[in-house]
């Protein structure tokens, strides 16, 4: 191996320190602690595995954990009506309704009831058009983590060839904007793009969010390139990530491992997100470019 190992634990870690300093002093100033809510409806064990650590995170940084655990069966009046009261709540400054929703429940009708001030996960469309034209929203945690170990890694990124490969609302997308706006030439890859190696082959930048276990080879990487792993796909090997780690490794300048990359950055940027959050909805000012 080559490449530069990236650690996104570590990354997490500070950040998550500097978020929890932030929320000791909004709540000196303001007289509350940011606040986030959770809502799980059902009981996919994943998903309740994912609302604790969440909730533990929330507290460990200095704020409040609102958690709503609602039965699968469930019907969408009562989850609109609960989001609506989130809504109206003024000690939270954030909700997240955790995907995805037992059957017969409309996730995008739920996602779009959320006051886009308070979408701390970025999936309303008035946040994804406020990233797509350049205004302060929020970004989803994802994508908005792998620019932060991007920006730390390779500092500038301006004029840099990227290539994101997926192009979901999740990840691909906004990951793709978010590199747009970073001033570089941004190539967007999905399913029916022919010949991805060529692509590849002028990335400096490379994200795979393909949800395919290995999918990208390592002799498709350009040498030095940064190559930034979203997948999360488990196998009969564990947990392995979108990228054939070990020839990518032995290629690329830098590489996110999985575990220990970018998933430990998403819940980081899910309190950065509910700390802003509390910034904008309570006046008091942060330069959130500096976190
Ligand atoms: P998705 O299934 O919504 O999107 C996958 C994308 O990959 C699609 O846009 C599709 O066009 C593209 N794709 C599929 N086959 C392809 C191919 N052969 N060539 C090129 N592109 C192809 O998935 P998602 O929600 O964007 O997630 C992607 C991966 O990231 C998954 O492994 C998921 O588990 C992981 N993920 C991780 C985190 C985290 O916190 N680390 C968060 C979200 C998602």
């Amino acid at each position: 191996m080559t490449a530069e190992l990236i650690d996104g634990k570590a990354a997490a870690q500070r950040l998550r320190a500097r978020v929890g300093d932030l929320a000791t002093r909004f709540a000196e100033d303001a007289g509350r602690k940011p606040g986030l809510a959770v809502v799980l409806v059902g009981e996919d064990p994943a998903s309740s595995v994912y609302v604790r650590s969440k909730g533990k995170a929330t507290v460990a940084a200095n704020m409040e954990s609102f958690e709503h655990r609602l039965p699968a069966d469930t019907d969408q009046a009562d989850l609109i009506a609960l989001v609506d009261r989130l809504n109206a709540d003024p000690a939270v400054d954030g909700i997240l309704v955790q995907l995805p929703l037992p059957a017969g429940l409309d996730a995008d009708a739920v996602l779009t009831r959320i006051d886009p001030d308070k979408d701390v996960d970025g999936f309303h469309p008035v946040n994804a058009g406020r990233l797509a034209t350049g205004l302060n929203g929020f970004v989803p945690c994802t994508p908005y983590g792998c620019l932060l170990l991007l920006r730390e890694r390779l500092g500038d990124l301006s004029g840099l060839n990227a290539v994101v490969i997926g192009r979901s609302n999740i990840v691909g997308k906004p990951m793709a904007a978010l590199l747009t706006a970073e001033n570089c030439t941004v190539t967007i890859a999905h399913s029916r793009t022919r010949n991805l190696p060529h692509h590849l082959a002028h990335a400096d930048i490379v994200v795979a969010a393909v949800g395919r276990a290995k999918f990208v080879q390592g002799d498709w990487v350009k040498p030095g390139a940064t190559v930034i792993d979203v997948g999360i796909n488990r196998t009969d090997d564990g947990l392995v990530g979108d990228v054939d780690f070990e020839s990518a490794a032995s290629v690329a300048g830098a590489i996110t491992p999985v575990p220990g990359g970018v998933g430990p950055m998403t819940i980081a940027c899910l309190l950065r997100n509910t700390l802003v959050a509390a910034h904008r909805r309570a006046g008091v000012a942060l330069d959130a470019d500096a976190i």
